[in-house]
């Protein structure tokens, strides 16, 4: 008979079930996994660290003394919280540092926009950048324009992100914000402009990385606000010339030291094999990185206190990891992916948080295709938070994930990512917009993942191991 299907029904028949001796959760797991779930959707921990992050320290762009504080704090708050191991290995990441920025319509109609730099930008002429806008919807667009339409011009990107309960829209507003003013400047564009990717409809920009291209002079990059990219496209719909004066600061300032920080709850058995459940301690500077993520530090941490807790512990390690430098190139996890290549082994599998704290909806895992069936057993256990069993496209996340081509396997929470697009970096992710009751819900279902993957008997195999590229 498969658990499976009995997994989606009968609870009594999966207590039969599961108490024999071949099923890797025993009945006595998972009734303690059903209590830790209970006692996570009654504690405020996570939402009293999302508190503490954001007020005591603040935004924490990578390099700034906001981040190293933020390891410091982590530090303090891990030990505090009685985990085990707590250490800080040092990242090397770079420091940019915003400056200011401004934008103004100067033709037809002279009007003030909300702008925000795009991470990484340069800095304008002291005098600023002057010139025609020419819109262009996506960077194969762009690409197809020829030079004289470009050359001596700011391109606009107009592409809007569509809201979606998976924050599809994301990847598809990316591609411009990452390398829209290094294809623009090949073409000899003076800037690159676009509206943001996310969906405030505040006059709040997102911003975000760019990169530039190796060998291309570069060019200052912004993102508008939804409703001044709008302005913009009015203006341009009168078929005149709309002209804009953009002006910046922004600067490289070398490289700093950052840390990934590092806590355990050390396993009743098998110590050396680790759960990792990570959250990216950085964040963007203009909110407090409230959602992205300090809620993702908050919500792993209160999952393995909680797990600290249970009767009895469970038998693997349950290790969180607060990222260095996610917003900004993955300089943590890089660097813990290669410091930790000859123990991967041991990473029994990973989750991470950096969605914001919104409602979870759904359960993914890219596991071993015959430890499916209990990964069926662990969301029936999430099944009364709302977690319904979505399939084997996980990815682990964009730190978690760096481990998943090394062979660890990988779960997704999945959650409503429509609310958190609307913040995410923002000077509108703050925490008066995280509400305790979801921090709660996302604590109760890492509690109950981590904890069964700890106790499971056999882990999840191992995914396929991708052939290293030549540098
Ligand atoms: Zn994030």
């Amino acid at each position: 008979m498969s658990l499976l299907r009995l997994a989606s029904g009968c609870a009594a028949c999966l207590l039969t079930v599961t108490s024999l001796a071949a099923e890797p959760l025993g009945e006595a797991a998972l009734a303690e996994a059903r209590i830790l779930r209970e006692r996570a959707l009654a504690d405020d921990t996570a939402y009293e660290l999302t508190r503490s992050l954001t007020t005591e320290v603040g935004p924490r762009l990578a390099g700034s003394p906001g981040d190293a504080r933020a390891v410091a704090w982590s530090v303090e708050k891990l030990k505090a919280l009685g985990f085990s191991n707590v250490r800080a290995e040092p990242v090397t990441v770079p420091r940019w540092i915003r400056g200011e920025a401004r934008a103004e319509i100067t033709a037809p109609w002279p009007q003030t926009l909300a702008v925000a730099a795009l991470g990484g930008s340069i800095a304008t002429p002291a005098e600023g950048i002057e010139a025609e806008v020419v819109p262009v919807t996506t960077l194969d667009e762009l690409k197809a324009q020829p030079r004289e339409r470009i050359a001596g011009r700011i391109v606009f990107f107009t592409a809007r992100m569509g809201r979606s309960r998976d924050g599809s829209g994301y990847g598809t507003t990316v591609p411009p914000r990452g390398s829209g003013a290094a294809e623009a400047a090949k073409l000899g564009a003076v800037a690159m402009v676009m509206r943001p990717a996310g969906t405030s409809t505040s006059r709040t920009p997102h911003t975000g990385a760019q990169r530039y291209a190796d060998g291309m002079p570069p060019i200052p990059a912004f993102a508008l606000s939804n409703p001044d990219a709008d302005m913009l496209e009015q203006q341009l719909a009168s078929g005149q010339p709309v002209r804009l004066k953009l002006s910046n600061t922004s600067r490289w300032d070398g490289e700093a030291q950052s840390a990934n920080v590092i806590g355990e709850i050390p396993g009743r058995s098998h110590k050396d094999e680790v759960i990792v459940l990570g959250a990216h301690l950085d964040s963007w500077d203009l909110g407090t990185g409230a959602h992205d993520d300090a809620t993702g530090v908050g919500i792993i941490t209160a999952a393995a206190k909680l797990i600290a807790e249970s009767k009895p512990r469970p038998k693997r390690t349950i290790r969180v990891v607060f990222y260095a430098n996610e917003e900004f190139g993955l300089s943590g996890a890089k660097a813990y992916a290669a410091n930790y290549q000859d123990a991967i082994d041991q990473h029994v599998l990973g989750l991470e948080s950096d969605l914001g704290a919104f409602r979870p909806y759904g359960l993914t895992a890219r596991v071993a295709p015959d430890k499916l069936p209990l990964v069926r057993t662990i969301q029936s256990v999430l099944e009364p938070l709302g977690v319904a069993y979505l399939g084997t496209e996980a990815s682990g996340g964009a730190d978690v994930g760096q481990l998943r081509p090394l062979g660890m396997p990988v779960m997704d929470l999945k959650t409503d990512a429509e609310p958190y697009f609307d913040l995410h970096h923002t000077a509108n992710d703050t925490f008066d917009k995280v509400d305790p009751l979801l921090v709660r819900q996302n604590v109760a279902a890492f509690a109950v993942i981590a904890y069964l993957a700890a106790e499971a008997e056999g882990g999840f195999g191992r995914l396929p191991v991708a052939s290293k590229t030549a540098p």
